[in-house]
């Protein structure tokens, strides 16, 4: 049977050891980190994540200020509420929830924000920085996966890390940090040819495509590890029900450790949201590389 990854319980560890520095920062410096959300429009999934985010501020101490903007907001006034926050010195993170209304430019509204308050990690200076392995803020998801990998292993280096997705937010940063911890990594998406067969020499196998349980028991090495990403509302039986992109219950007997779905990847996105505030809090009160390279640009 598998090592359960825990993510409920890994991220309430997260959370507390992030609420145990915001207090320090406040303490030392008179700060208390401030995260500013940004809404646009009613998507029901968007409401839910938005609502979980500012609870787990409130559970970390960080004070999260909310913008609801209509679904009709036009991209004048997003820039300008983006400018706006970039000027605050009481916001040390900003986080636009994605998607954006069709109006609006999603590319143009990252780019806008400033990238030492970018708590998402998908300004283009950041992915660049991660590609080249400087300081930066990283992608709250992979961000967790790799939190989550350091539980199962004490040392990834060398082993083979498959990657199934290579979407912006999570298939490509989380390739870059798995290479950064010095895994044999590689990047499958929907025109690779032979997915099963690259999938079963994984060591690690990370799942981020969005196709409910994709992944079974014949993809999986014996005894490989399994971080499973995805999100898919399906119904079964009559009734609503979360699933990932891995069949859990025929891939847990054959893993030697697998993450759950809920309860796994999801709560550790919102810790790591919760770390990269603290983290752009911290930078923006001491003069980070990165905010020297944004001044150079
Ligand atoms: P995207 O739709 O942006 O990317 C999906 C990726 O999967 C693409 O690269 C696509 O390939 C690839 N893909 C699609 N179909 C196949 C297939 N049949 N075989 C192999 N590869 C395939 O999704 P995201 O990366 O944003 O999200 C992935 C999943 O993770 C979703 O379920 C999402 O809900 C979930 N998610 C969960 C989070 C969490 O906190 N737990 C956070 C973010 C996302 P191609 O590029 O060729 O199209």
């Amino acid at each position: 049977m598998a090592q359960l990854i825990n993510g409920k319980q890994l991220s309430a560890q997260v959370l507390a050891q992030v609420a145990e520095d915001v207090q320090q920062l406040t303490a030392e410096r008179g700060v208390c980190p401030g995260l500013a959300v940004v809404l646009v429009g009613e998507d029901p999934a968007s409401q839910v994540y938005v609502r979980n985010k500012v609870r787990s501020a409130t559970t970390a101490g960080i004070r999260s200020i909310e913008h609801r903007l209509e679904a009709s907001t036009d991209q004048q006034t997003l820039n300008a509420l983006v400018a706006q926050l970039n000027n605050d010195p009481e916001v040390h993170g900003i986080l636009v929830q994605l998607p954006l209304p069709p109006q609006l430019d999603e590319a143009q509204i990252i780019a806008a924000i400033n990238p030492e308050k970018d708590v998402d990690g998908f300004h283009p200076l950041n992915v660049g920085a991660l590609a080249s392995a400087q300081p930066g803020l990283v992608p709250c998801t992979p961000l967790g996966c790799m939190i989550m990998l350091q539980q199962a292993h004490d040392d990834l280096s060398g082993k083979h890390a498959v990657v199934i997705g290579r979407s912006n937010i999570v298939g490509k940063p989380m390739a870059a940090l798995l290479l950064q911890a010095s895994c044999t990594v590689t990047t499958v998406h929907s025109r690779s040819k032979n997915i099963e067969a690259i999938c079963r020499q994984a060591d690690i196998l990370v799942a981020a495509v969005g196709r409910p349980e994709m992944v079974n028991a014949d993809w999986v090495k014996p005894g490989a590890t399994v971080i499973d990403v995805g999100i898919n509302a399906i119904e079964r039986d009559g009734a609503r029900k979360l699933v990932g992109d891995v069949d859990f219950a025929a891939v847990e007997p054959v893993a030697g450790a697998i993450t759950p779905v809920p309860g796994g990847v999801g709560p550790m996105t919102i810790a790591c949201l919760m770390k990269n505030t603290l983290t752009a809090a911290r930078r923006q009160l001491s003069v980070s590389n990165l905010a020297v390279a944004v001044r150079h640009a």
